[in-house]
């Protein structure tokens, strides 16, 4: 099987860090295994994007010598994907539709575990689409952090796949893109360590396989927290990119040998030297 990986923003803000070392990665995991890096543009939530993100984004990883493999997808061009997920879903009876506050799941910890909606039908409402989660655990090996098992209904419940507003979860759009791209391992963040199993569980209502899960150290503030937008991260400076690759290597993989001095001869000496078995699991401070 040819090897197939990706890197998936969201346009919620120029790239920082903390995503140049989530996307040199999965870019560095794709060329040793001399297989395909792809690019998916997450963009299926309005509220949270910022104009012109995307375009920066897309200008940025080819600075950086991160070139994809295919032009970028765009989930908001996939909606009609979507639908068709989310009609399978609700045909074999997977989903519900769902009026629930957040009140009235006080009592649970905010956590909808009935199957079935709590809360009076109100047509003047659309309702959210939840994904009714039975009581199985989910298990599958984190290639850095080692076999991973919960009992989704426990932790997460019954999830949602369609809000109210009629946006697509991120669950979803990111399972059905990920079989559409035929991504064979997915590397990203230990963020989203705690969405796989929710991912997994989709991908078995859905019928699709499951890819190999490989999730990356965070790179933290002094704090402690996730380097994000949020924490005011610095954006990268497409410019000057060379000082920023380098500071991701040896995060990524210390010891980090390469001396140079342009960004083309920094990654073959950095591909020459990696492996994905040295890749560190522990989250760390940038040396920002
Ligand atoms: N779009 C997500 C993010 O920017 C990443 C999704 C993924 O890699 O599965 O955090």
């Amino acid at each position: 099987m040819t090897y197939r990986g990706r890197f998936a923003p969201s346009p919620t803000g120029p790239l920082h860090f903390g995503s140049l070392v989530a996307a040199l990665g999965s870019w560095l995991c794709a060329r040793h295994a001399g297989g395909q890096w792809l690019v998916r543009v997450e963009d299926i939530d309005p509220p949270r994007e910022v104009a012109g993100a995307a375009d920066q984004i897309l200008a940025t990883l080819p600075a950086f010598g991160l070139l994809a493999d295919a032009p970028p997808l765009f989930q908001s061009q996939r909606i009609a994907a979507y639908d068709a997920a989310f009609e399978q879903l609700r045909d074999n009876d997977h989903l519900f539709p769902c009026w629930c506050s957040r009140r009235v799941l006080v009592a649970s910890g905010g956590i909808h575990r009935d199957g079935r909606c709590l809360t009076a039908v109100d047509p003047q409402r659309p309702p959210a689409w939840r994904l009714r989660v039975p009581d199985v655990e989910v298990s599958f090996p984190d290639a850095l952090h080692g076999p991973q098992r919960e009992s989704l209904r426990q932790r997460v419940g019954d999830f949602v796949i369609r809000r109210a507003e009629g946006f697509y979860s991120y669950q979803l759009a990111c399972v059905v893109d990920d079989a559409f791209q035929g991504i064979s391992e997915v590397v990203r963040g230990t963020d989203l360590l705690d969405s796989t199993t929710r991912q997994i569980w989709l991908q078995r209502c859905l019928g699709l396989s499951t890819p190999r899960y490989r999730h990356l150290p965070l790179v933290q503030d002094q704090h402690g927290r996730k380097l994000s937008k949020s924490t005011r991260a610095w954006p990268l400076d497409p410019t000057d990119p060379i000082p920023a690759l380098r500071r991701a290597l040896a995060f990524l993989q210390r010891p980090f040998p390469a001396r140079a001095h342009d960004v083309e001869t920094l990654l073959v000496a950095a591909l020459e030297g990696f492996s994905p078995t040295l890749l560190s699991h522990c989250s760390g401070h940038s040396v920002d």
